[in-house]
């Protein structure tokens, strides 16, 4: 669709702070700035996040719109924005997109030592103050600018808008803990949580190889689920110790992944580790969770410690590529929390808070809607 046949206006759904309605506003449709493009929102998935901004837990600066994990169609290019996805294939209009969650320069201290995701100059999609002329920066809205330095991929078709959005911010955080883990293959690797992270990481860690997968959360009802994705055990935190030592002759895993943010169990995915184990640590989105290690512990058993906070280009092309190979034998569907028009977007989001180990969909346009049910 191009600018010049498109309303003018499009609308946006706009938070202005925990406690507050969502105001549907329209606003000028911009065009797209020299290095940016204009893309027509498909669908956007509520991240476990955004609920958290929506109830207070988090502070994002406000006015803003809220959602990052974004299918679109390319309605726009300025004149000297990427012609090429991170694949290296050519884009064009219309084409189905995904993209980062963030923007980085490619040129500060942070971008020039391999740590995109910690430009000094990121910009991250739905994590913005909007201001005049700068509305169209998150999910929940019919148009979003993508700007320069944000790493573009083409969808393949087998992937419907509700699989894809979480690509983006899940799937991708997961993809880049398993980089940071390193040696999958073959390892015996524990998992703590059974959230969408958790089960995309079981999921990923099967395709990957992993010998010996345990599953760790405190809802036995996420047990059936966990076992579907690829657990080969699962455990209530009281079971993990007896059954990591049976399963690894007493030695720990070879990796573990944690996904909660909760510090009792950051320090049982240390504790479950082997001599010379990775732990990734991905889950504490907010600060708070203390726990106290002893530095011997660490030099006796030569633990790797590894912090991840967003992730770099390369994680969502290999998140993309796992959901292609995978979707035909795990059961992505079953995380489907439904979709909703923009304007339910209160009722999306008590879904989404009532559900929280699924994936909430929001479509801004009923065409979006009617596609999204049928593909
Ligand atoms: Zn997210
Ligand atoms: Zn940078």
């Amino acid at each position: 669709m191009k600018p010049a046949n498109s309303p003018a206006r499009g609308k946006a759904a706009v938070f202005s702070g925990a406690g507050l309605p969502f105001r549907l506003e329209e606003y000028e449709i911009p065009l797209p700035g020299r290095r940016e493009l204009l893309i027509e929102v498909i669908c956007s998935t509520i991240c476990g996040s955004d609920v958290h901004t929506w109830h207070g837990r988090r502070n994002e600066p406000t006015p803003c719109v809220l959602g990052h994990e974004i299918v679109g169609r390319i309605a726009a290019f300025g004149h000297h924005a990427p012609r090429m996805d991170l694949n290296g294939q050519t884009l064009s209009e219309g084409d189905r997109i995904t993209w980062t969650i963030a923007a980085s320069c490619g040129e500060c201290f942070f971008c020039k030592r391999g740590l995109p995701q910690k430009c000094e100059h990121l910009f991250k999609y739905g994590h913005n103050a909007i201001s005049p002329g700068k509305v169209f920066s998150g999910g929940f809205a019919e148009y979003c600018i993508l700007n320069a330095g944000t790493g573009i991929l083409k969808l393949p078709p087998q992937l419907h808008d509700a699989v894809a959005a979480p690509a983006n911010c899940a799937v991708a955080t997961v993809a880049a803990a398993m980089r940071l883990a390193d040696q999958v293959e073959d390892s015996v690797m524990l998992v703590m949580g059974c959230g969408v992270l958790g089960l995309n990481a079981i999921a990923m860690a099967r395709h990957r190889g992993a010998s010996h997968i345990i599953a760790c959360d405190v809802s036995a009802e996420r047990r059936e689920l966990s076992e579907t994705f690829g657990a080969d055990d699962f455990v209530l935190p009281h079971e993990l110790c007896d059954v990591l030592s049976e399963r690894t002759h007493g030695r720990g895993a070879d990796i573990s992944i944690e996904l909660t943010g909760v510090a009792v169990a950051t320090t049982g995915a240390i504790a479950g580790l082997r001599t010379g184990g990775v732990a990734v640590i991905a889950g504490a989105t907010m600060p708070g969770a203390r726990f106290e290690m002893d530095a011997n512990d660490i030099m006796r058993r030569m633990l790797n410690i590894r912090g991840l906070h967003n992730y770099a280009p390369q994680d969502l092309v290999t998140a993309v590529d796992f959901l292609a190979d995978t979707v035909d034998r795990v059961p992505f569907d079953s995380l489907s929390g439904g979709a909703y028009a923009l304007e339910q977007i209160e009722e999306a989001f008590a879904a989404s808070s009532a559900l929280p180990g699924r994936r909430v969909a929001v479509v801004p346009c009923a065409r979006s809607l009617e596609s999204n049910s049928s593909t």
